[in-house]
């Protein structure tokens, strides 16, 4: 692909990725979607392969790439499987990003390094029953005993927390001071008081447990203290503008897959003694599909650009995401339309990039909390 965005490594990296999609991904997607079970070995395979270390710096075992490697790997690998985009995801936003961006050296150095070989996950605890768009409200506590602290909350909605070895959690150190009183605290999924909910049953993205984490009077000392007291907030709002822009470049490549599949599909099916895409209407319809995905392609690019270039894409990464999410959205529905009555069943993998894609609208903030960043920037 010729793109002002990339250059010939951001491309080989894209290739490799997307052989590695069709190669070992594709055979499986499906299984994996059934059983909820991803494989142990397709984890490890993607850390020998680099993919979960891509952003983590070489000297914490990764491979110290940019933004938009990221972005290609996760656009080709969500064309043929989408759960395993969320190894990548987290394994380079959610819970490296906060280390990366406010951890001591020996706190990257106990953390990274795990994360990038597959052997240490980390989730990321923010939202809670009651504090999902309205994050600063969450309730956590962390109150201060001696040289340590007392973690007492609930969190909702945790990705890979069953799994996971540590959960950043973001807690109240200063209730008082709402979104200016929250800390981000490291803490060990197996520390006394430390508990799991019982894994979601998601409609879709399946082979990734989701749970609560339940934090029952647990005790961690300062040292496990992400950056400084109360300003932890910052750090999880600049850690999900990284992840929105992963978030746009799986929307990229699930709304790719949609597309490939209805013009395979609407060249191939004969109706009215015609193939479908001889209908004028249909060919309007995709022309749409594939505008639609260019501009959401260009968007999340350009957000990428933009945060290597170190330029403040805090409105660049919401519009990525508000607008990839919902095209991808729009695109996957409509080709599921172009399959009638086909795509509703299992049978055919659009119906499956109809409930992965479903989510990519709601987690790491909704479209309406999108549209908040981007009328904050508009109208300041
Ligand atoms: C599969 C999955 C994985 C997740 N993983 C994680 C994770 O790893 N870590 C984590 O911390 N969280 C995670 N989440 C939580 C996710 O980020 C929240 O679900 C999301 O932020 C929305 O919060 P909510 O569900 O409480 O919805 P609510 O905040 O209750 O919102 C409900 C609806 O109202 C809209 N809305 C709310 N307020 C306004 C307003 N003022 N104006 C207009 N519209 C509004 C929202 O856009 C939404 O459509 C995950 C969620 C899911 C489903």
């Amino acid at each position: 692909m010729n793109s002002p965005f990339f250059t010939e490594d951001h491309e080989d990296i894209r290739d490799m990725a997307r052989d590695f999609a069709e190669k070992a991904l594709a055979p499986v997607a499906a299984d994996i979607d059934k059983n909820d079970k991803f494989p142990q070995e397709l984890v490890d395979t993607m850390a020998e392969m680099g993919f979960l270390g891509l952003k983590i710096p070489e000297e914490y075992g990764g491979s110290g790439m940019d933004m938009r490697s990221y972005v290609c790997v996760m656009e080709e690998i969500a064309k043929k499987c989408v759960t395993a985009t969320l190894y990548i995801s987290s394994a380079n936003s959610l819970s490296t990003a906060p280390i990366i961006m406010a951890g001591t050296e020996e706190q990257r150095k106990k953390y990274l390094p795990g994360v990038a070989s597959g052997e240490g996950m980390i989730s990321f605890g923010l939202t809670e029953p009651n504090a999902g768009s309205d994050a600063a409200s969450l309730t956590t506590k962390a109150v201060k005993d001696g040289d340590d602290y007392i973690l007492n909350g609930r969190k909702c909605f945790i990705t890979f927390a069953p799994i996971a070895r540590y959960t950043t959690i973001y807690a109240k150190t200063s209730p008082e001071k709402g979104a200016k009183g929250i800390t981000a605290f490291m803490v060990d999924m197996k520390a006394p008081g430390v508990s799991c909910g019982k894994p979601e049953e998601k409609m879709g993205q399946r082979g990734v447990p989701v749970s609560d984490v339940i934090l029952d009077d647990v005790r961690v000392s300062k040292d496990c203290i992400l950056g400084e007291v109360d300003l932890g907030f910052i750090n999880a709002m600049k850690t999900l503008s990284v992840g929105r822009v992963g978030v746009a470049a799986m929307s990229l490549g699930i709304a790719q897959e949609a597309l490939d599949l209805a013009v395979e599909y609407t060249k191939a099916r004969v109706q009215f003694g015609k193939p479908l895409a001889k209908n004028q209407a249909l060919r309007f319809m995709m022309s749409d599909m594939e505008t639609k995905l260019n501009a959401a392609r260009m968007l999340t690019y350009n957000a990428a650009w933009m945060m290597d270039n170190k330029q403040d894409a805090t409105k660049a990464a919401s519009m990525a995401k508000y607008y990839a999410a919902e095209a991808a959205f729009e695109i996957v529905n409509k080709s599921l339309q172009l399959h009638g009555g086909y795509g509703y069943s299992k049978e055919y993998e659009i119906e499956r990039l109809y409930r992965d894609v479903r989510v990519n609208s709601i987690y790491e903030g909704s479209s309406q909390v999108q549209q908040m960043v981007i009328a904050g920037k508009l109208l300041k």
